[in-house]
């Protein structure tokens, strides 16, 4: 008899994985400590409107993922983004001339996520903390409320490589890999705004600014509507060094950056602001995922290849049939 296999994250890598093992007939559990799918891919909803706070857009090259994109395009769940993405360097905005095709999920950045996950068990509101496998080389997986889930033939975690670490038993041999992989964090702050912004860009992206490296008009979104709204995105560097300030003064911060940059005081009717500790991977793996044999244990997430929605939907799908492979061996 096959056992079930369990994925930690539902996030773009943790789906795209659930879901090539899933069509291939193999049963999953999927756990996530959020609210629903979404991950990085995530939105904060307000009576005034939505405000995807994390991803902003993505983009598709590879032709498997355009075919999933225009799949979800179909359903409604993703369209096209062709707002105006204007660029801001040295006190100047220009245009944004890349061509490059951006897609959204609509009404929200998870709504892609929500629809490949609808006929899949997901469990959100827990945490996995620990793992352990028993004497028949079975996996266990216990949660922060002290259930414990199982027996898994395969435990395949699709999470920040540093959360990876922690979860792994520390002899595991992807430790040494898992230590190599660097990830920025980014502090995102959100304001619902007393009046329309007034810009021509829909979005600008910041280069070489001291605070700040993107700001989008999120009601100008498709599909989006309500009342006007900003989400501001600090850089890197920023994040870092502020990533243990309290959101108070963070949102102080990057409101004030706002307001010199479209020359106007900005009054906020509601504002909030979040922490992204694993933002964005700055050293990736330079594969595709992990995936041990001999411990059943595997890996995916967006730093095996590129800090990008893509590449963490290519990295889920790759551990899906690897994992899915080395199962039919078994059963
Ligand atoms: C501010 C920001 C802006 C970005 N902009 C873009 C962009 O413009 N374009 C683009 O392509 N990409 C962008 N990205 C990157 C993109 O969001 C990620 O590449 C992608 O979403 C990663 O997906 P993932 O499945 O690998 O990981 P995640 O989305 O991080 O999913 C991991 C999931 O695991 C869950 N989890 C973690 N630990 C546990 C545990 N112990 N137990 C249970 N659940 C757990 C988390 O709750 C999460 O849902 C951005 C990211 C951020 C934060």
């Amino acid at each position: 008899m096959t056992m079930t296999i369990a994925i930690i994250g539902a996030g773009m890598a943790g789906i795209a994985c659930a879901r090539v093992l899933h069509e291939a007939g193999y049963a999953v559990n999927i756990f996530d400590k959020a609210r629903g799918p979404s991950g990085r891919m995530a939105s904060r909803r307000h009576e005034l409107g939505i405000c995807d706070h994390g991803a902003k857009y993505f983009t598709a090259r590879d032709p498997g993922f355009r075919q999933q994109v225009e799949q979800w395009r179909q359903h409604g769940a993703v369209s096209a983004w062709q707002g105006r993405i204007d660029v801001w360097e040295n006190g100047s905005i220009t245009a944004n001339n890349d061509h490059i095709q951006r897609f959204i999920g609509t009404p929200r950045m998870s709504a892609c996520l929500r629809h490949a996950s609808s006929d899949l068990p997901v469990r959100v509101g827990l945490r996995i903390t620990a793992l352990q496998q028993d004497d028949d080389l079975a996996w266990w997986c216990y949660d922060h409320q002290d259930g414990k889930h199982g027996p898994y033939s395969l435990v395949l975690g699709a999470i920040p490589a540093p959360q990876a670490a922690e979860l792994l038993p520390r002899q595991h041999p992807f430790q040494g890999a898992l230590a190599e992989v660097r990830m920025a964090p980014c502090w995102a702050v959100m304001l619902w705004l007393d009046a329309e912004v007034a810009t021509s860009w829909d979005a600008l992206r910041l280069k070489n600014h001291p605070v700040l490296d993107w700001i989008s008009c999120e009601h100008r979104r498709p599909g989006r509507g309500g009342e006007p709204r900003v989400v501001l995105h600090a850089n890197p560097e920023w994040s870092q060094e502020h990533v243990e300030d309290d959101p108070e003064s963070v949102t102080v911060a990057l409101r004030s950056a706002f307001s010199e940059i479209i020359q106007a005081p900005c009054n906020p009717v509601a504002q909030s602001a979040h922490r992204w500790r694993y933002a964005r991977s700055v050293d990736c793996l330079g594969k595709p995922c992990l995936f041990d044999p001999a411990s059943g244990v595997g890996l995916a997430g967006d730093w095996c290849l590129d800090a990008r929605i893509e590449a963490a939907w290519l990295s889920g799908t790759a551990l899906g049939l690897i994992a899915s492979q080395h199962t039919g061996a078994l059963s």
